[in-house]
């Protein structure tokens, strides 16, 4: 069975035009399937305009608005599907090419993402989502070429070395792929947004660097934070202890007295942070391994 999961947020014009497309195609692919669209707390009167007309359509609803990502999960949580598909409710992503992904996972691949080749969004998103595709495919070998890209699709067995929360949807693929799943990718269509405005803003950017960063540090140091913190911490210390050193030669061997040299404080500032760094990371390392040994 085949479960579509769409979060929308204020999309009345866009989803009539959506879930009949998508039962259109649907219904010509001839397998099981439910959509099942995730109201993100939507204040707009879309349930004028969109007539149920398929068994197989659902609609969850949040209070209020919780984020796209914990919209994702509300819609795993209620899914019966084997095989996950994740798309926008703005008919950015078009239906047709669902049948592509499912071709990729019949041939044996656990996750297909998309790459939008022909992305219709300001320069700017463009250029700042390549520089962290490329971010993350230097640093933390990923496979995939744009990794921002919403529409998917998954084996549910996926989700087992996965949980969503806060903002980590965005890098979903890259945690599939370093559990060992089998990942590949498709080109899909990726029109222009015909009604509202994108949910993002232009805080957009912001916080998918800090999304980013966040990728890089969970995946490469979430079981040893010492060699993050640990590495950067002694470099602070090693700076300032050389700092002080210097000084304390001068002051010993030539006499130069410690009130004439501002320095002093930078040395014992970078020592003290320093240490302060390093201790970060042992308390991390107590997390981690305090967490371990409980979950085991
Ligand atoms: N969305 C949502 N909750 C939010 C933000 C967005 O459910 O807090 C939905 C939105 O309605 C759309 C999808 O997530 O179906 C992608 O959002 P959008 O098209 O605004 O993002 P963009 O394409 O601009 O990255
Ligand atoms: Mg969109």
């Amino acid at each position: 069975m085949i479960s579509i999961i769409i979060p929308f947020y204020n999309e009345s014009e866009s989803l009539p035009i959506l879930t009949d497309q998508l039962i259109d195609v649907m219904n010509k692919i001839k397998k099981e399937y439910e959509i099942i669209l995730i109201d993100d707390g939507s204040t707009d009167a879309y349930a004028s305009k969109l007539i149920i007309k398929s068994e197989e359509l659902k609609i969850i609803k949040h209070k209020k608005k919780l984020g796209k990502g914990r919209a994702l999960k509300t819609g795993l949580e209620n899914s019966k599907g084997d095989i996950i598909v994740f798309m926008d409710a703005d008919l950015q992503d078009d239906p047709k090419d669902i049948r592509n992904f499912l071709k990729k996972i019949d041939e044996g691949h656990d996750f297909v993402n998309g790459i939008r080749a022909n992305r219709q969004e300001s320069i700017i998103v463009k250029t700042y989502s390549k520089i962290a595709s490329w971010f993350l495919r230097t640093f933390l070998h990923s496979p995939f070429t744009d990794i921002n890209c919403g529409f998917k699709a998954f084996k549910k067995e996926v989700l087992n070395d996965f949980s969503f929360y806060g903002n980590n949807f965005r890098f979903f693929p890259l945690a599939a792929y370093l559990s060992g799943n089998k990942v590949s990718e498709i080109a899909v269509i990726n029109n222009k947004r015909k009604f509202g405005k994108t949910k993002f803003g232009k805080s957009k950017i912001f916080i998918g660097i800090l999304d980013t960063l966040t990728a890089y540090f969970l995946f490469k140091f979430s079981e040893k934070p010492l060699h993050f913190f640990g590495i950067i911490g002694a470099i602070l210390f090693l700076v300032g202890f050389l700092v002080s050193l210097y000084l304390a030669i001068e002051r010993i061997f030539f006499g130069v007295l410690l009130y004439q040299r501002p320095l002093l404080q930078l040395g014992i500032l970078l020592i003290i942070i320093g240490i302060q760094v390093v201790m970060t990371g042992i308390i991390g390392e107590l997390v981690v391994f305090l967490n371990k040994k409980t979950n085991n």
